[in-house]
């Protein structure tokens, strides 16, 4: 199966860098350490914030080279806020922080019910001003897309700019539900797996990814 085969829907980002792929194929190997799961986690959002990134606003300020005066662009980080899905989320944001130092944060704390697969909201705070940032919202594992409808419901309440969702893994049952709730939020991410098992969780997917990145299992 071609886990990384692009799907038709062109809201759907998949990351087919090699380097993504490759780090990707080495963290979902069952018996790899909580130490180096984290450690690809972070080296691929690095890499992925490069791609989610590619679209940034830019504007022009004057510098001065060794040479000349000139125009050049940049971007205004402080306009980007990060938006963690705790818990696993947080696995994904050191790497965006490199790339976009500026940026700020968010947190939303969902936890899924284990008999509904609902998602349960337990903390919601977001930087001030966000009528004016660009939400980068971060999770791992996009599998029922409860938890990304329910961040995605709730962060719009704030009303950011825009809003795109960036993910390692998604599911197609994720994607589909996710774009029937919120058409306009573009998905990004490193494979669109097969399907969900009966659980909710995505196969062939990496198991649990909260409990692979701090080792609570
Ligand atoms: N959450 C996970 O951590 N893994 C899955 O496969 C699905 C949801």
């Amino acid at each position: 199966m071609d886990t990384m085969s692009p799907t038709n829907d062109p809201h759907v980002h998949v990351i087919g860098h090699p380097l993504v792929q490759h780090k990707l194929t080495l963290l979902r190997e069952k018996d790899r350490s909580t130490n180096s799961f984290r450690r690809l986690l972070h080296e691929i959002s690095v890499l992925m914030a490069y791609e989610v990134t590619r679209e940034m606003p830019t504007h022009l300020v004057e510098i001065e080279t060794p040479l000349a005066r000139m125009k050049s662009p940049v971007i205004d980080g402080k306009k980007t806020v990060f938006v963690v899905i705790m818990r696993a989320g947080s696995g994904f944001l050191d790497g965006m922080l490199e790339v976009v130092p500026g940026a700020r944060v968010g947190h939303i704390g969902l936890y899924r019910d284990p008999k509904t697969l609902g998602a349960v909201e337990y903390y919601f705070k977001m930087p001030h001003g966000m009528e004016e940032r660009d939400a980068i919202v971060l999770d791992p594992m996009l599998a029922t897309g409860n938890s990304a409808v329910a961040a995605v419901d709730r962060l719009k309440e704030a009303r950011p700019k825009s809003i795109r969702f960036v993910c390692l893994l998604a599911a197609p049952e994720g994607v589909k539900t996710l774009h029937e709730a919120h058409p306009e939020v573009s998905i990004w991410c490193a494979a669109v797996d097969e399907r969900l098992n009966e659980k909710g969780y995505i196969l062939p997917g990496l198991g649990d990814a909260g409990d692979r990145l701090f080792g609570t299992k």
